[in-house]
Order: C-alpha cells, then sequence, then structure tokens
C-alpha cells in the first residue's frame, strides 16, 4: 500500500474525529467531577484496601476503574478542619479553622469558587459542617452541623436567595443519594460541566444503621484487630490518657442500650424489633472483664460496618446513573473520607492521633481516559493536594498561596521527581472531646516522629519494624542520626508551611474553664 493510498484512506477518519473533538469543545467537553465524602471511614472497612470486614463493592468499582492510593495523609484529623483544608488547599493555621466548633471564614478562596467562577455548576449535598453557609456552590442542601441519622433537617437556598431549613422524613444516607440523583438529573444545566460533593455523615458516630442492615452481620463474628488490647505502654502519656476506648468509653447510645431521640413512631418500632433481642440476650450472658469488651467491640464493630453499607449502596445508585446517562466516560469520581479511624485498633474507637489508622485516609480516583485502571500508588499524598487537583482536572491554574499539589500527573502515572518525601501533621482540639493531646509530627512512611508540645514530650516510631506503633524508639541510642534527621525536617516543614512560632496562636484557645469546674464530668461534645 503506497503513502498516497494511506492518506486517501486515513484522510476523512482524521476529519471526522476532528469534527467531533470541535463540537465536543463548543459544547464544553471539561471533565464532570463527583467527589464523594465520608465521616471517619477508614481503609479497614473499605474492601478495595482491607476484604477482611466488608464487601464494599461500589467504592470498589472506584478502584477497579482507577486508582488506589495507599499513602493518603490528612493534615488534622478530625471532621472540621479536614473539610476546611479541602475547600481550602491550605493547612488549619492558614484557612484558620484548627477545631471543630469553630466558624470556616467562608470569604476567603475556595476551589468550588474557582471552579464556579471558570463556568462550572457546582453543588454539595449532605455534611457540611463548617458553621457558616456554604458559598462558592449553585446548589446546596447540607446537614445542619453533624446531623442526625435519621429525618435530618437540611439547610437550602431558599427561593429569595436565602438559606432556608426543610424537614426531611427517612435514613440520611439514603435522603443524601436522593438529593444528589435530583440534581444530577433534574436540576443542573446539561451544556455545562459539574462538580458535586456528594457528602455523607455516615459511618461517623454513633453508627445508627438503616431500617434494612439492623439485622445485618448478626451471625458473623467480625475478626478483632491485633491492638486491641494494646496497654499503651512504651510511648509517651497522651496515649494512656486519652478517653477513646471501647472497655471504657462508648455511652449507651453508641452500644445501643438506649434508641436514637430523633427517631418517629414507626422508625423506632423497627429499631426496638431490631436491638431489644439483641440486648435481651446480652444481659442475659451478664459479661464482665475481657468478654464485655468483646461484646462492645463486635456491637461497635457492627453498627460502623451496616453504616458503611449503606453509603456503599448509595455511591452505586450514583455510579448506575452516571452509566445510564452516558456520563460516566467524563465524570472523574473520586472517593475519600475526611480522615481515617479506629475501628478497635490501639482498643480504640474515634481519630484525632497521627499515628497510622487515623492519618491514613481512602483515596480512589476513577477518570476514564486518564488513569489505568486497577492501579496503585504508594506515594505521599495528601487532602491538602484535593483543591488543587480539581482545579487541574477543570483545566485551571493552581494559586501560588496554595499549599498542596495537584495529584493530577501521579493519576496519569508519572509522579514528579521532586513529588514530597515528608508529611507535616498538626492536631489542635485539646481540651476537647475525646482528650487526645495536641501535637504535630513529621513522616516519611518509614519513621515518624511526634511532639506533644504542651506537654514536651515526643515519640517516634520506626513503621518499617513497628507497624502499629508500639514502641517509641526516640532517644534511643541506635536512632540518634535517624532522630536528628527528622527533627531537622520537621523544623524545615514547619517553616515551609508557615506555622506560627507560637502554638497553637492564643486567638485559637478555646475559653477556660473555671477552675470549679475542672473535676466536672466534661459535656457529651460530639466531635
Ligand atoms: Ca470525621
Amino acid at each position: 500500500m503506497t503513502r498516497k493510498t494511506l492518506f486517501a484512506l486515513f484522510t476523512p477518519f482524521f476529519l471526522t474525529v476532528l469534527a467531533f473533538a470541535s463540537a465536543a469543545r463548543a459544547a464544553d467537553s471539561r471533565p464532570n467531577i463527583v467527589f464523594i465524602f465520608t465521616d471517619d471511614h477508614c481503609t479497614q472497612a473499605l474492601s478495595a484496601y482491607d476484604p477482611e470486614r466488608i464487601s464494599t463493592p461500589n467504592m470498589d468499582r472506584i478502584a477497579e476503574g482507577g486508582m488506589r492510593f495507599n499513602r493518603c495523609y490528612v493534615t488534622n484529623a478530625l471532621c472540621g478542619p479536614s473539610r476546611a483544608v479541602i475547600q481550602t488547599g491550605k493547612y488549619s493555621h492558614i484557612n484558620g479553622f484548627m477545631r471543630n466548633g469553630q466558624s470556616f471564614n467562608m470569604e476567603q478562596q475556595t476551589f468550588p469558587k474557582l471552579l464556579q467562577k471558570a463556568g462550572y455548576q457546582t453543588a454539595i449535598v449532605g455534611k457540611w459542617h463548617l458553621e457558616v453557609t456554604p458559598q462558592g456552590y449553585d446548589y446546596y442542601d447540607v446537614l445542619v452541623g453533624q446531623g442526625p441519622y435519621y429525618n435530618p433537617p437540611m439547610i437550602t437556598k431558599g427561593e429569595d436567595g436565602k438559606p432556608v431549613t426543610r424537614k426531611h422524613t427517612g435514613y440520611t444516607t439514603e435522603i443524601i443519594a436522593e438529593k444528589s440523583l435530583h440534581w444530577l438529573k433534574e436540576d443542573r444545566d446539561p451544556d455545562k460541566p459539574f462538580m458535586l460533593m456528594f457528602q455523607h455523615k455516615a459511618p461517623h458516630r454513633n453508627w445508627c444503621p438503616a431500617p434494612k442492615y439492623l439485622n445485618w452481620l448478626d451471625d458473623v463474628e467480625i475478626p478483632e484487630p491485633e491492638t486491641l488490647w494494646d496497654d499503651y505502654s512504651n510511648r509517651a502519656s497522651p496515649a494512656r490518657n486519652q478517653a477513646m476506648t471501647v472497655a471504657n468509653h462508648l455511652n449507651d447510645s453508641d452500644l445501643k442500650f438506649v434508641p436514637p431521640k430523633y427517631l418517629n413512631e414507626k422508625q423506632l418500632k423497627v429499631w426496638n424489633a431490631a436491638y431489644e433481642p439483641k440486648n435481651e440476650a446480652f444481659r442475659k450472658m451478664n459479661l464482665s472483664g475481657k468478654d464485655l469488651i468483646r461484646w462492645k467491640y463486635q456491637r461497635y464493630a457492627k453498627d460502623y460496618l451496616r453504616c458503611v453499607k449503606s453509603v456503599d449502596d448509595a455511591i452505586g445508585q450514583v455510579m448506575d446513573y452516571l452509566e445510564e446517562a452516558g456520563l460516566a466516560d467524563n465524570t472523574i469520581v473520586m472517593y475519600s473520607s475526611d480522615q481515617g479511624w479506629y475501628l478497635g485498633e490501639h482498643g480504640w474507637f474515634d481519630k484525632r492521633w497521627m499515628y497510622e489508622e487515623s492519618l491514613r485516609t481512602p483515596l480512589l480516583v476513577k477518570w476514564p481516559g486518564v488513569v489505568k485502571p486497577g492501579s496503585d500508588n504508594n506515594d505521599i499524598v495528601s487532602n491538602l493536594d484535593f483543591a488543587e487537583t480539581f482545579l487541574e482536572m477543570a483545566g485551571l491554574e493552581v494559586p501560588d498561596d496554595m499549599q498542596g499539589r495537584s495529584l493530577v500527573p501521579l493519576l496519569k502515572g508519572h509522579t514528579p521527581e521532586d513529588w514530597r518525601q515528608t508529611f507535616y501533621y498538626h492536631y489542635y482540639e485539646y481540651p476537647g472531646a475525646h482528650d487526645v493531646a495536641r501535637h504535630y509530627g513529621v513522616t516519611d512512611g518509614k519513621k515518624k516522629l511526634i511532639h506533644y508540645y504542651e506537654l514536651n514530650e515526643w515519640e517516634m516510631f520506626d513503621l518499617e519494624k513497628d507497624p502499629n506503633e508500639l514502641n517509641s524508639v526516640y532517644g534511643k541510642e541506635e536512632y540518634t542520626a535517624d532522630q536528628s534527621e527528622m527533627m531537622a525536617e520537621l523544623s524545615r516543614l514547619r517553616e515551609k508551611f508557615k506555622l506560627p512560632e507560637q502554638d497553637p496562636p492564643e486567638s485559637f484557645r478555646p475559653a477556660r474553664k473555671k477552675p470549679n469546674q475542672q473535676n466536672k464530668k466534661k459535656p457529651a461534645k460530639k466531635e
């Protein structure tokens, strides 16, 4: 075949491709983004990472069709702060939202505002938790604060453009899915690309399952984590002085000895029919000691997994819709959680620590035609990078004042040579729920150095030899060189990320307790 013949054969094909490409450009072919976000969901309860406790087929669809990140670290393992980091691409001390209970400064630059300005339709449905009316969204319908698991009031934009609170009946995870699907199907402008933040309350404390899953896993025994019986020796004092143990700190609502207050009569009947026989059986066993702790762990872990199961179903509905509507090929689906979680590891529930289980959060990204299906990434990435990533996905410049870096090159399979090798973490909420001391630290994925700076106590872990972080090697002679290296890196990162010399700034401290309240029991503060 001559070159001329080849040319004659292929020219019509290339012209057709070009014509399609320009038509698509005219209609704005920038990719849609669906960011699926949960609260307190750990990789131990996501089968694409760990199939031992639960099967999450719909989350796994994202991993199978895209990239699984194995070292996605959060900068501050707490609900509100993580959301503020994602909005801004900046550490807590820069975006100003360092601990729960603060109000996010909505006047600052956020990635949804930048996407909206660039012609994206933006929406957020579900948990917002930044204690301020959302800005930068064409549509918002968000839970009030933490939001309940059933019958949630939600805040949306009223006809006059002002926020209005509306009541809903049903299971919150399902309501968030229905609202998201309604917006995708009926309300958005099909000629514009969109960015939807599909954000769940689940599986946050106190783990109230949907009616259909109240008895799911009843006959199954959930494996206990290796460190369930941790005694907190060989570490600094904060690990011993926290208030988040499965043994002692789960309350009657957590353990479902009392039903949630927000159920209606019909829901309560279904709830009691599920839990009363189980509670009766528990009372008859008259457990104590380790047997009682084991029982508590099973009750807690099962309710947590039941909540995850409903989220997985909801994700399936949205993924199915994207496929049915022909949107899947040009829609990026990204899954993450605001931080990791202790599903009994170290004997705990909750998060906050720089230890691996809460530092590390799931991150799965499906981007048809760009990300190689079923691929894995082991670089250190962070929720600090999400805003930058969304902007680059949309073809926008990343502002210089953002502190993370776009993951787009990694998603394309090419990690830049100067990608971060170390990561800075900082937790601020003390005094606060669960009594975790303020700390900051650095890790390179192999070693980790933590400073409990108000106590001036340190820990260092050799993650390769001690992945469960049970033995601090801080101050040990054989680690002198590593320790100096990590100390120097910690200082470098604190300077790079513009940490104030004094941590934390006085203005972010909560009001001090009066001396006569010091010994009173803390109110059951929600986290
Ligand atoms: Ca959380």
